[in-house]
């Protein structure tokens, strides 16, 4: 703030020097004009009065005759004497009187009486009559000679020409006066036009510069919440820390995260999730003292500057009061929520010097926070190592989806009723080089929290395209099924990266389906909705996935452009023992079946449940009793012995109720090996 009140006056101050000079030379071009006015006027006057002393005093005693020839004494006696009356004091020096020959027929100057000639050009200018006047020096100063044509009252051409001197040195001094006279004109003038200027410049920057700090304000604020942004707040952290250098003071760097803030969003919808978020801004703020910076980093990831601290016990106070703050439920959508985070803090110049060392291992103590759920963490060595893993598998997923060791592993569903085969889930795998075949929970969260999500889910798109492609090529027809997260659904690029990749196969669009958990669904983004529609008008089946674990609304199920849905594992894996289970099981087909949907229960590991399930009606089975997921060449060998028509059916296709499995894993293991 004082660094931008002294910018802005050092400003000011430059632009009034600045716009001073331009103002300055005006002045002085005025100041010429103005002057010349005043010396011409001066100049004016003095030529006029001689003119009328030459009137007054001298045409008046003589008739035109009278200039034929040298005047005779008593004339120029006269003529003396009525110059002197006509004149004030002195304001006369002489008078020289010519004819249209030049000859000077009287002057004061007797010496000259009787000699022809003078000065060329004013005599002549005057005979032609017009008064003209020259400065000249004589014996005694400067004086001003006018040469006043003698008309005598009558017009034409002049009788002769009386040049009158007059004494410059008034004239000078009330040219002087004159000019004096104009300056404080000037000044006040040319100073209300600079301050003028001043204040509408001054006004206007004002303006511009206040539209400018709004717009910067706006770039390090957070949209949802008010509080500073990822940008402001490691400029606050830096410009802490280099405070800090110099008085050897700490400061603590917080980063706290909500726990499953991603579950109230997805199963209350965003707008609320959205409130929540700023509800908790505004409590988390209310903690704060003076010089402290809470910041929104993006997501549910809050951010803390504790500038300067006397020691780590006063910050696990903080965190403290923050988990203190938190304790309380929150109300959103009707609902009093409980809230926990996890705290991670980091401490210069214990754990870093820099803005990007705190804030990594702030956030390698959150993450151990929320291992631990124990609040809050101070930062480790231990912990370093412990997370060195998951970070270098971030750092390694980029390359990873480059060189195609991200693949799938492809899982049959079988149509319970007949016994074929339905389609095959791919189901994502990362053939790490040094830790191995990784499951997807170890690295589809990672994708899902870093920038890489886009990328991984349109090379695994087009994975299985390609796949499905192969298949044709060798005469299996078969729909392949991909998992998308929830991220993918807010993602407005997908549906035409889908577009995209589909041409570039050239693949019925029907080939292709997405399963979807239901949370994301219910989630009631506009933007999730309206990427759906997007994907089903192009042609791809929709089904929901996890069926049963999130709180589905049945009617908006309804709106959803979806064919399928597929009962969550944990309800079909022991539903022949479990007879609630069972009953959830009976009921979603049911329901599944009044919307409209096909219904798929995956988790299928034995026989019994197999049998149950088509009695259910149920119409399709998916589970380790049918096959495991198997990697790309194992299932072609798999679907090249059950998928063709002319083919038996992986199931004895007998009565609907009694099917016979034929392939359960051993056979499967001792089909492909033996
Ligand atoms: P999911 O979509 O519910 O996939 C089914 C999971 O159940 C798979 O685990 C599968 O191997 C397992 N499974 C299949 N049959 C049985 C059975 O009979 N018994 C038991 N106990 N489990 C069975 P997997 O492959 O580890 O996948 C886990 C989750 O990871 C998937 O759950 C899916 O949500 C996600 N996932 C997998 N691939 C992708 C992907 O490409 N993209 C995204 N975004 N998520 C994926
Ligand atoms: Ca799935
Ligand atoms: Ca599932």
């Amino acid at each position: 703030m004082d660094t931008s009140r002294t910018q802005k006056r050092k400003w000011l101050v430059e632009f009034a020097a600045i716009s001073l000079v331009p103002v300055l030379l005006l002045g002085v071009v005025l100041e010429q004009a103005m002057r010349g006015n005043a010396r011409e006027r001066g100049l004016a006057e003095a030529t006029n009065e001689a003119a009328l002393v030459s009137r007054l005093g001298v045409e008046r005693q003589l008739a035109p005759e009278d200039l034929r020839t040298v005047l005779g004494p008593e004339l120029q006696e006269a003529l003396d004497g009525a110059l002197r009356a006509a004149s004030t004091a002195d304001a006369v020096k002489g008078s020289t009187v010519r004819n249209a020959d030049l000859m000077v027929v009287y002057s004061t100057d007797r010496k000259l009486v009787g000699r022809t000639g003078g000065p060329a050009s004013q005599l002549r200018q005057a005979l032609e009559g017009s008064i003209v006047s020259r400065i000249s020096s004589g014996p005694r100063g400067k004086v001003l000679d006018v040469f006043v044509p003698m008309s005598f009252g009558a017009g034409g051409q002049p009788a002769g020409v009386n040049e009158v001197t007059v004494p410059y040195q008034p004239i000078a001094a009330a040219i002087a006066k004159d000019t004096r006279a104009i300056y404080p004109t000037l000044f006040i003038g040319l100073l209300l036009l600079y301050l003028t200027m001043l204040a509408v410049v001054t006004g206007a920057s004002a303006r511009l510069r206040k539209r400018a700090a709004d717009k910067e304000q706006a770039a390090l604020a957070d949209a949802l919440t008010g509080l500073a942004n990822r940008t402001a707040f490691q400029n606050l952290v830096h410009r802490a820390l280099l405070a800090a250098r110099r008085r050897d003071t700490l400061v603590a760097v917080m980063l706290m995260d909500l726990d499953r803030f991603k579950e109230v969003n997805d199963t209350l919808g965003h707008h609320n999730g959205d409130l929540l978020l700023q509800r908790i801004a505004a409590r988390l703020e209310g903690v704060l003292r003076e010089g402290e910076t809470v910041a929104r980093l993006g997501g549910d990831e809050f951010a803390i500057l504790l500038p300067d601290v006397p020691h780590r016990g006063a910050v696990a106070q903080v965190a403290k009061r923050f988990m203190k703050v938190l304790e309380e439920p929150v109300a959103v959508g009707g609902l009093a929520l409980q809230v926990d985070a996890s705290i991670g803090i980091a401490l210069y110049p214990e754990h870093g010097h820099h803005v990007e060392a705190l804030t990594r291992t702030a956030d390698v103590a959150m993450y151990k926070a929320k291992e631990s759920r124990s609040g809050f963490e101070f930062y480790t060595e231990e912990h370093n190592r412990n997370d060195a893993g998951r970070l270098a598998l971030v750092g390694e997923l980029r390359r990873a989806i480059d060189e195609g060791e991200l693949v799938f592993y492809y899982q049959p569903k079988v149509d319970l009723q007949s016994g074929r085969i339905a389609g095959v889930e791919a189901l994502a795998r990362w053939e790490h080089p040094r830790r191995g075949l990784l499951p997807p929970d170890e690295f589809v969260p990672l994708a899902e929290r870093s920038s890489l999500l886009r990328a991984m889910t349109v090379h695994l798109i087009d994975t299985a395209l390609r796949q499905c492609s192969v298949w044709r090529a060798q005469g299996i027809e078969m729909n392949v099924a991909v998992n998308l997260s929830t991220q993918n659904l807010l993602d407005l690029q997908l549906p035409s990266d889908l577009d995209r990749l589909l041409s570039s196969w050239r693949l019925p669009p029907g080939s292709l389906e997405f399963e979807i958990t239901e949370s994301t669904i219910m989630g009631d983004t506009r933007r999730a909705m309206a990427i759906l529609t997007k994907l089903s008008q192009i042609g791809v089946r929709l089904s929901v996935d996890d069926f049963g674990t999130g709180y589905s609304s049945l009617s908006y199920l309804k709106q959803l452009p979806v064919s399928a849905l597929k009962i969550d594992k944990s309800f079909v894996m022991t539903m022949n023992e479990d007879d609630g289970n069972a009953m959830i099981v009976q009921s979603t087909i049911d329901l599944g079946h009044n919307l409209g949907l096909q219904v798929v229960a995956e988790g299928v590991e034995s026989e019994k449940v197999y049998s149950q399930l088509a009695a259910l009606g149920c119409d399709y089975g998916q589970g380790y009793f049918l096959s495991r997921p198997l990697p790309p060449d194992k299932m072609t060998r798999w679907l090249e012995v059950f998928a063709q028509p002319s083919v038996a059916s992986p199931l004895a296709a007998g009565s609907p109720l009694e099917p016979e499995p034929v392939v359960t894993d051993d056979a499967l293991k001792e089909w492909i090996i033996g």
